[in-house]
Parts: structure tokens; C-alpha cells; sequence
């Protein structure tokens, strides 16, 4: 494996087409509510705080990122958006959502992350059935059966 070493920059990134998780409980949406737009969030990464919600002005005023280093995230975020939705289709997944992390490597922001059922939410288009790690933070069995299906059919094994 070839890799980069990255400083990593402490805002995580995620992006939803539609609300599950803390965005449903937040706002008050049922899970599986097709959002009208898509929605991109900023979380500080500092473990201790337990990665609070923050937005563009507090990543600003805490320095954990330039403007042009977060329009380049956030343009990034939403073209990997773009480009997974259409891989996932043709397979019958829904990308509901997923957490991305950025770093710095020779002055140059990069993705800096896995992109897995481990980082996304993905529900079978058809059953909505869940096929990340859902199925194991919610204790819903077959963790093992529904990452071996995500596999199965984006590479036919
Ligand atoms: N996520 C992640 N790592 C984190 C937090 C979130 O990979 O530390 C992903 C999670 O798998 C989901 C999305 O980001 O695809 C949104 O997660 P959410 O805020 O709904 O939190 P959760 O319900 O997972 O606690």
C-alpha cells in the first residue's frame, strides 16, 4: 500500500441526502426522510468534547482551517457525493450519508479517509434494509453478511 502521511485537519465532515442518526433526532425527522437538499456538516474532532457540531464561522475563529482550504473540502465532499451515488445505483444502494476527513500533505489539502460500510450509511434501495455499521451500533445482527453483500455486489464475489 502506497500512502501519504497527512497532517489532518480536526473538522470531520459529513454529508446527507437523507436523515438518519443524530441529524434525524436533532431536527425531528423520521428516519429515512428524503432531504430537499443536500445537507453538509462540520464536527470539531477532539474526542474529549465528543465531536460537537460546529459550522464554517467557528472553524474560522478556532483556526482549523482556511476559507479556501474549506471551500476545497467542501466542493470535494460534495463531488465524492456525486460520484458514489452514481457507483452505489446501479447496485440498488442508497447513499443516505457519510463522514469524511481532509489533511494537509506538502502544503495541499487531500482526502485522508476510508470510504466503507464502516464511514456510510447504505440502505438497500428496494427493502431499505441496512448495510453498514448500523447493523452492529444498533445490534441488529449479520454485521459480517451485510458488508460481504456491499462487496458482493460492487464486485460480483
Ligand atoms: N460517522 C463516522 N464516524 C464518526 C461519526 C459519524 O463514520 O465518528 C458517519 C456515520 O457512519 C454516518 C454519518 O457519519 O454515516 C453520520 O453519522 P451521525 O451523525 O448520524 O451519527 P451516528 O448516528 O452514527 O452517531
Amino acid at each position: 500500500m502506497i500512502v501519504k502521511a497527512l497532517e489532518i485537519i480536526k473538522v470531520e465532515v459529513v454529508v446527507r441526502n437523507i436523515a438518519a442518526g443524530s441529524l434525524a433526532k436533532r431536527l425531528g425527522l423520521a428516519e429515512g426522510t428524503v432531504m430537499a437538499k443536500t445537507v453538509l456538516e462540520y464536527y470539531y474532532k477532539d474526542d474529549a468534547l465528543g465531536d460537537p457540531l460546529i459550522n464554517a464561522s467557528h472553524i474560522a475563529a478556532l483556526d482549523l482551517a482556511t476559507p479556501e482550504q474549506m471551500e476545497f473540502i467542501r466542493t470535494t465532499a460534495l463531488k465524492v457525493n456525486d460520484i458514489m451515488r452514481e457507483y452505489l445505483a446501479p447496485v440498488n444502494i442508497d447513499l443516505i450519508d457519510y463522514k469524511l476527513e481532509f489533511g494537509i500533505h506538502k502544503g495541499q489539502v487531500i482526502l485522508g479517509d476510508e470510504i466503507s460500510p464502516d464511514t456510510c450509511r447504505f440502505w438497500d434501495k428496494n427493502t431499505g434494509e441496512k448495510l453498514d455499521k448500523d447493523r452492529f451500533r444498533r445490534d441488529l445482527g449479520n454485521v459480517e453478511g451485510a458488508y460481504q453483500e456491499v462487496l458482493r455486489r460492487l464486485t460480483g464475489e
